[in-house]
Formats: structure tokens, C-alpha cells, sequence
């Protein structure tokens, strides 16, 4: 499989979820909103997990569009390569393993950024 298959086999599936997940969400009446519970949580549920896969899908079609051209798997951060394995499990991904794990740092830990730049 090419990597421009496995990116569209991926946003195919993605895009699928997110029918299934908005035809749920649509449904919110009948989980009594105001009454708390499972349902609430369900839906909260839901809607957090829309946003992770339209977030996915947006990754997705901009590395087609990389592929279209020609720049895919090359960091968009550094410029560097990246590396084959890394697209093999991550075929969307536009960052090279350096630099995801610097945006991911940049991303995940604001308040370890805050101590760091207090001790600058
Ligand atoms: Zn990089």
C-alpha cells in the first residue's frame, strides 16, 4: 500500500466516524439534557471525540495535499527527512520525531513552559 492509499483508506474511515458521531450527537433530545447523567456524559463523550477525529481529518488532508506536492515526508518544522518508520505508523504525520516531540512538549506541558521561562 502506498502512503497515498493508506492516508485515504484513513480519512475515509475518519470521515465515516465523524457521520456516525454527528447522526448521534443530532439525537442529543433524547438523552433529556438538564437531567445529568449517563446521557450528558455519553454526549460530552461524543463531543470530545469529534474533535479529535476532525482534527485527524484535517491532519490527514493536508498530507495529501503534501503528497500532491511532492512534499511529503519532509518535516514542516525543521526540513529534515523524516523518518520512514515514523510515517509508516503515522502515514499523516508532518513532523519529524524531533520536533513532534518538541511541539508535543510546546503543546501538552504550558505550565512546565511558565516554570521553564520564570527560571530564563
Ligand atoms: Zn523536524
Amino acid at each position: 500500500m502506498t502512503p497515498s492509499d493508506k492516508i485515504r483508506k484513513e480519512l475515509e474511515d475518519a470521515k465515516h466516524e465523524l457521520t456516525v458521531l454527528q447522526a448521534r450527537l443530532d439525537d442529543r433530545p433524547e438523552f433529556g439534557l438538564g437531567k445529568g447523567g449517563a446521557g450528558a456524559d455519553l454526549y460530552e463523550m461524543w463531543l470530545a471525540r469529534k474533535e479529535v477525529v476532525l482534527a485527524r481529518i484535517q491532519s490527514l488532508e493536508e498530507a495529501l495535499r503534501r503528497l500532491e506536492l511532492g512534499e511529503y515526508g519532509r518535516c514542516v518544522r525543521c526540513g529534515k527527512e523524516i523518518q520512514p518508520e515514523r510515517l509508516e505508523i503515522l502515514p499523516a504525520t508532518s513532523l519529524c520525531s524531533a520536533c513532534a516531540r518538541e511541539e508535543n512538549e510546546d503543546t501538552l506541558a504550558p505550565s512546565r513552559r511558565r516554570e521553564i521561562a520564570l527560571k530564563e
